[in-house]
């Protein structure tokens, strides 16, 4: 047993996911990515003295909605708070945030694990507030500059409580927060460009232990992935300390991706006082049951659902499920395939085997790819009523990208592709088939049984590989059991 395996790890996350809106949490400035340095900042966003901040009533609708679908309270009066700091990206001098009344308490995610294991997180809290600017280290050698676009943007953050074991844990939760603002529309859930952030507080203790180990906080994490390497760095560098006799500081740290180490920002023991008080600026906002009602008749279907859908009304196994709700795009596209067809397994075989790839090859999205799913429908007929080979529909369904007017059916039909399963003329092509080798015939009727698939070989030839091979095996059979 090595000295890691008699430590436990404590882990809990906490995520900034920037909001879809129009507009900024507390003034009508664009809230979008990518326009000209500070083009999007007005006096509201800057905090000028007179002006009054009004809360987005979208990002409202949006927490909620985010509340619901994780079954949180959602608090009937919402404050306000101001959080005091002072930062270059902050010229106001304050945020404004929820200190002491986040809009949801409580509620959980279900996260699934590579093994297909499941495991549930519970949510502390979440809350509204706004994004800071954006310092810019990397365009001078000797200047930082400051982007305003950002401050003011709206945010949520998700807290939750400390629930992970591991890394692992760490990621699925985070593939599976990321699927559902997707679902939900109100956030774009891209780690890369910086709108879903997630701050890892990591802690380790003795196995069994009742009592928590001293965290430490660790930021600056761009991916998945780097949020697993930081938390199994992380994990061994505390271990390490303690088993050489040294205390863990509490204290906030930066991930380095380039070698996937972590070191210290800031001690959490001279931590700032953030002077929470409430936002004198704005009202309370009531949020009520029948505007919550409201919210919830026009939810999404969301990935969990679809996936009890897909699984015990479809019965398509747990890993094909999991695939087609992976995108909520391609879960949209099955979808309205199965409103065509009762074949949900071919169906899926179908989105995520000959689309997928023809969009792979051809580096397109499925929201790029405006095929009617009725005429996957109509192939998967073709092929259930045994009227096309299965390689013959790969090759129609390219040929029906082209022609687009033609049902499924009319293009086989002209391409030839309609396969013989009229027993009387096959039963002649078989006879054919087996007169051409009376030897062959002899040696099977003596156990030579492995000559079946030579026959049917010979018999699919002479009918230009359009006979139906269930078929035409049955037919051979049959006439060599004579
Ligand atoms: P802080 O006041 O330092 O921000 P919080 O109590 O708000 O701390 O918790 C922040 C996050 O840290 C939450 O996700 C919580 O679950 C997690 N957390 C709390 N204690 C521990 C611990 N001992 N080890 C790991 N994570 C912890
Ligand atoms: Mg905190």
């Amino acid at each position: 047993m090595s000295v890691y395996d008699k430590y436990e790890t404590v882990i809990g996350l906490e995520c900034h996911i920037q909001l879809l809106t129009k507009t900024k949490m507390y003034s009508n400035d664009v809230a979008e990515y990518g326009a000209l340095p500070n083009t999007n900042v007005s006096v509201v966003t800057l905090g000028m003295p007179g002006t009054l901040p009004v809360v987005n009533k979208r990002a409202i609708e949006f927490a909620v909605k985010l509340g619901i679908a994780v079954n949180a309270n959602i608090r009937e009066e919402n404050q306000f708070a101001r959080k005091n700091y002072f930062y270059a990206d902050l010229p106001k001098g304050y945020q404004i945030t929820q200190d002491k009344t986040p809009i949801c308490n409580g509620g959980y995610i279900m996260a699934k694990l590579k093994d297909g294991s499941d495991f549930k997180v519970n949510l502390t809290r979440i809350h509204m507030e706004e994004d800071a600017g954006k310092s810019l280290h990397d365009i001078d050698p000797f200047e930082t500059f400051v982007d305003l676009n950002r401050a003011g943007t709206p945010l949520l953050e998700i807290v939750t409580e400390p629930d992970f074991r591991s890394g692992e844990q760490a990621y699925a939760y985070l593939t599976e927060v990321r699927k559902l603002v997707r679902y939900l529309d109100i956030c774009d859930g891209n780690m890369e460009e910086g709108s879903l952030r997630c701050d890892a507080n990591i802690s380790v203790m003795l196995k069994g232990s009742k009592v928590f180990g001293k965290k430490v906080e660790v930021k600056n994490m761009n991916s998945f992935r780097n949020v697993q390497r930081a938390i199994d760095f992380e994990i061994k560098r505390q271990i390490d300390l303690i088993e050489a006799g040294e205390l863990i500081a509490g204290e906030t740290r930066s991930f380095n991706a380039d070698d996937g180490s972590t070191f210290a920002l800031r001690s959490k023991e001279n931590a700032n006082d953030y002077r929470y008080f409430p936002e004198p600026d704005l009202q309370p906002i009531l949020i009520t049951q029948i505007y919550i009602n409201e919210v919830k008749n026009n939810m999404p279907t969301l990935p969990n659902e679809l996936f009890k859908l897909y699984t015990q009304d479809y019965k398509l196994n747990e890993y094909d499920a999991t695939q087609l709700i992976d995108l909520k795009e391609v879960a949209a596209y099955y979808n309205n395939l199965i409103k065509h067809t009762s074949n949900y397994k071919g169906a899926a075989n179908w989105v995520m085997g000959t689309i997928k790839s023809y969009l792979n090859e051809r580096a397109l999205t499925i929201s790029e790819f405006n095929f009617e799913p009725k005429k996957i429908a109509e192939i998967i007929k073709l092929i259930d009523d045994g009227k096309i080979s299965n390689s013959a529909a790969q090759h129609l369904f390219l040929e029906l990208i082209n022609q687009p007017t033609k049902t499924a059916q009319q293009l086989a039909q002209d391409l030839d592709l309609i396969q013989n399963s009229d027993s009387t003329a096959l039963q002649e092509l078989v006879t054919q088939a087996l007169s051409k080798f009376p030897e062959k015939v002899t040696e099977y009727k003596n156990g030579k049984i492995g000559l079946l698939g030579m026959f049917v070989g010979e018999a699919m030839k002479l009918s230009k590989g359009k006979a139906d091979p269930k078929i035409l095996n049955q037919l051979v059979k049959e006439e060599l059991e004579k």
